[in-house]
């Protein structure tokens, strides 16, 4: 099954949700690390009692308030980009599967200082299962999708793979 990074990338790049399901993680270890610490530092360092994390096996989800019922999600974006509220999405769809009372998400950007409120209705849960399944498709393919120019390659950590000749191994 996608996990949430599988779907956020879907929505963001094909090339990229193959390359990276296929075992070519160019993101910097120690860049992940310090985004993750960031986060932390600039949103729940001083609340994280309230929050539980949730972990479903294929999803894990890090801040879920036991109290409001919503699930925290910070992006360090200062962009907001559809694929950061498909993937908040896709955490309530699955709390709701796993039979967790769950009300909706807050995305959170703090560099931007706003806040969106994201729900799920009942178009969005059918619109679930055909990006599950159309992932899963891309993830599977032999050969990776072509490359297709996109605003956000200047700042994909896959963008000097992409431009620099490399030959797409199957
Ligand atoms: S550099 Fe562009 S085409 Fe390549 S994976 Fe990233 S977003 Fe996709």
């Amino acid at each position: 099954m996608p996990n949430a990074t599988h779907i956020s990338y879907y929505h963001l790049c094909h090339r990229k949700l193959w390359l990276f399901s296929n075992g070519l993680n160019m993101e910097n270890q120690s860049d992940l690390v310090a985004e993750g610490k960031w986060i932390h530092e600039h949103s729940y360092g001083r609340r994280s009692e309230r929050y539980k994390e949730i972990d479903l096996g294929d999803v894990k989800i890090d801040f879920f308030d036991v109290r409001t019922r919503m699930v925290h999600e910070t992006k360090k974006s200062n962009k907001r980009e559809y694929a950061h509220v498909a993937q908040l999405k896709y955490y309530i769809y699955k709390l709701e599967e796993a039979g967790i009372d769950v009300k909706g998400g807050i995305l959170e950007y703090p560099k931007l200082r706003e806040r969106e409120e994201v729900f799920l209705s009942d178009t969005d849960r059918n619109n679930i299962l055909l990006w599950v399944r159309e992932t899963q498709d891309i993830m599977n393919l032999d050969v990776c999708p072509v490359l297709e120019k996109k605003s956000l390659c200047k700042r994909c950590a896959y963008h000097d793979f992409c431009f620099s000749n490399e030959t797409c191994l199957p």
